[in-house]
């Protein structure tokens, strides 16, 4: 099985698509000033499919800013029961369906950053019909689209890891969870810590990153052009230890 990691094109590329997005999540946390770290920061982490409607505090979570720890903590700890079990805040840790304003035409697939992937709803219904495992299509809340057209945010299930020895990371804070990560550009995959049970997914330490099987990439391209690249990825067993690039 091959893997992908899907990107979004150089920006010197000639685009297929005229569509484009002015849309933010509904919901997040702040980011946070840590007294312990000292570090200011805020994450990418996006959790569409999480719905906060009903939370009291939810007014308090609309606003990007930054707050002083002892905030943060206490609005994390509001959100905390409606995460999936084992998936802990974040500080800009964003949640609900995306909302704002789109316009042109959207591809079968497309994306403005890396840990964003939109599809249209005939894109969807022929993913679903192929058999691609781990959709979890939210549908975006867009206004401008054409009638009739629905654009859906996939969420991507945390699956598999960087390999080891593309991810460096320093010791994590013990307040605030700031640690300081670098990756190789062209990251590869542990192989021993490879998704058998879904075809697109985001790895555990590294959730800014999509990554897709060539069933997916199969499935996709059967539809036409999409502005998204697919970057084939190494797949290394966790012992083996040295870059193959
Ligand atoms: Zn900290």
């Amino acid at each position: 099985m091959r893997f992908y990691q899907l990107q979004r094109p150089a920006p010197s590329t000639p685009r297929h698509w005229s569509g484009s997005l002015s849309a933010e999540h509904v919901w997040r946390l702040p980011g946070v000033e840590c007294p312990t770290c000292h570090e200011t920061w805020s994450g990418e982490f996006t959790h569409p499919s999480v719905d906060l409607s009903s939370l009291s505090e939810r007014d308090l979570l609309v606003e990007p800013r930054v707050e002083a720890h002892a905030e943060y903590a206490r609005l994390a700890s509001h959100v905390q029961p409606f995460l999936p079990s084992g998936l802990p805040p974040e500080p800009g840790m964003r949640f609900g369906p995306l909302n704002g304003t789109a316009h042109g035409i959207f591809g079968p697939l497309s994306t403005r950053y890396g840990w964003e992937v939109l599809i249209t709803q005939e894109a969807l219904r022929h993913l679903q019909a192929v058999g691609i495992r781990g959709l979890v299509p939210v549908r975006a809340e867009l206004q401008g689209l054409d009638a009739g057209v629905v654009l859906y945010e996939l969420e991507l299930p945390l699956r598999g890891l960087l390999h080891r020895d593309a991810v460096l990371t320093g010791p994590k804070c013990p307040t605030c969870g700031w640690d300081e990560v670098r990756i190789s550009p062209e990251p590869w995959l542990e192989g021993d810590a490879l998704p058998h049970d879904v075809d697109l997914f985001r790895p555990r330490n590294g959730s800014t990153y999509t990554f897709v099987n060539e069933h997916f990439v199969e499935a996709i391209e059967a539809l036409g052009p999409s502005d998204v690249t697919f970057r084939e990825a190494g797949v290394v067993p966790a012992s083996r230890t040295g870059s193959i690039h």
